[in-house]
């Protein structure tokens, strides 16, 4: 990916502009993770990288970042920066495109995003973000109390940062995250998802819990329920829990997934008829939150003697055909009655056994 990069860097260096490799890449990188995508920052303006990279675009959602997918790598290329007044502790209002590196890496959030590697390959670091690797610590660029009344998506950043790498927050960090938390509420849910999200994910997602709820962010983020998750392997099964799909954006698909995982939550997993009905997909978030033998709750889905509807020996056709009557919901009822007497081993899955069953029970109806 390196190597890569440093070509990318190099094509921006060819049509005399300055470039760096910037941000997460490097601290990764260095910390000897693996990256998504490289963010690159130089001196070239938007319209001077997309003549550069013609297949370049702007997404909207960003700050005038151009994106360039090449080497099957997402590079997000920014120009150098300043950025004045903040609107709601959110957006800069107003940008203005400099020639400078060093005083783009002030703009920015915290010491460990602000080392660079240049056409050469070599390490560029103004701040001292190296060192703060080393230290495993989370320090601000400047003054913290000042980066995070500018823009409090760095408050969740820091705790990402933080639970992600397992970093230490500077003490500044730390009073600046106390000072400023009530300023969460003005983000979008669609922000501090992304962020939360990250922090779920990371396989640390207990010790980001533990350090939201330690300062108190789960009342400014709505996440009352924040104390309620135990199991944090799954991402979905965290969020099932904190029941907030009514503020923070899910799909559908989601949201009938976390309402599904909350129903079968009291129900018993390793019951046939619970595994017909949910899926084993449902009951396995649920079970692993419940501590149950994961292995088993798979088992006992494989074992069910149906999995679906039409896995029944019987058709829709031939029930009326038995009844001799028209279609009707009397056949849903039927269905219901034969899928659990099926699963509960009470009648066995055979077309002889099932008409039989069915005229005996519904024939007088
Ligand atoms: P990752 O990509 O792993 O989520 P990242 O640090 O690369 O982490 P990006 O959102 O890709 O995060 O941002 C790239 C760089 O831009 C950061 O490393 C940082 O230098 C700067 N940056 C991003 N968001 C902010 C912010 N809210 N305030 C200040 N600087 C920021
Ligand atoms: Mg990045």
């Amino acid at each position: 990916m390196l190597e890569n990069a440093l070509k990318l860097i190099r094509e921006l260096i060819e049509h005399n502009y300055k470039a760096y490799i910037v941000g997460g890449f490097v601290r990764d990188y260095l910390l000897g993770r693996e990256s998504q995508d490289i963010d690159i920052a130089t001196n070239a303006t938007p319209k001077e990288i997309l003549e550069v990279f013609q297949d370049g675009f702007l997404p909207t959602e960003d700050y005038g970042s151009v994106v360039v997918n090449k080497y099957g790598i997402r590079f997000e290329i920014t120009t150098f920066r300043k950025e004045f007044s903040y609107q709601d502790h959110r957006k800069p209002v107003e940008i203005q495109y400099i020639d400078d590196l060093y005083q783009d890496l002030l703009r920015r959030d915290f010491t460990i995003n602000a080392i660079c590697i240049d056409e050469n390959g070599q390490i560029i670091d103004f701040l001292g973000g190296r060192d703060d690797l080393d230290r495993k610590l989370i320090r601000s660029v400047g003054d913290a109390d000042e980066k995070f009344e500018q823009d409090a998506l760095r408050i969740l950043r820091a705790i990402r940062f933080s639970t992600v790498l397992d970093f230490q927050l500077d003490e500044e960090v730390r009073e600046a995250i106390q000072k400023h938390r009530e300023l969460l509420k003005e983000l979008s849910y669609q922000r501090k998802k992304e962020e939360l999200d990250k922090m779920f994910v990371s396989g640390r997602a207990a010790q980001g819990i533990e350090m939201l709820l330690s300062f108190h962010l789960d009342k400014y983020l709505d996440l009352v329920r924040l104390k309620d998750v135990k199991n944090t392997n799954s991402l979905i099964g965290i969020w099932s829990t904190l029941n907030v799909e009514d503020i923070y954006p899910f799909s559908n698909n989601e949201k009938e997934m976390m309402k599904d995982i909350r129903d079968v939550m009291p129900l018993n997993n390793y019951d046939p008829f619970v595994l017909y009905e949910y899926g084993l997909y449902v009951n396995s978030v649920a079970g692993e939150m419940k501590g149950l033998d994961k292995k088993k709750i798979t088992e006992s889905y494989n074992s069910l003697v149906i999995h679906r509807k039409k896995d029944l020996d019987i058709t829709s056709e031939e029930i009326m055909e038995a009844l001799q009557r028209e279609p009707g919901e009397y056949l849903g009822d039927i269905y219901d009655d034969i899928e659990k007497e099926v699963l509960y081993h009470r009648l066995s899955n055979d077309k002889e056994h099932l008409l039989n069953y069915i005229k005996k029970h519904y024939a007088s109806v």
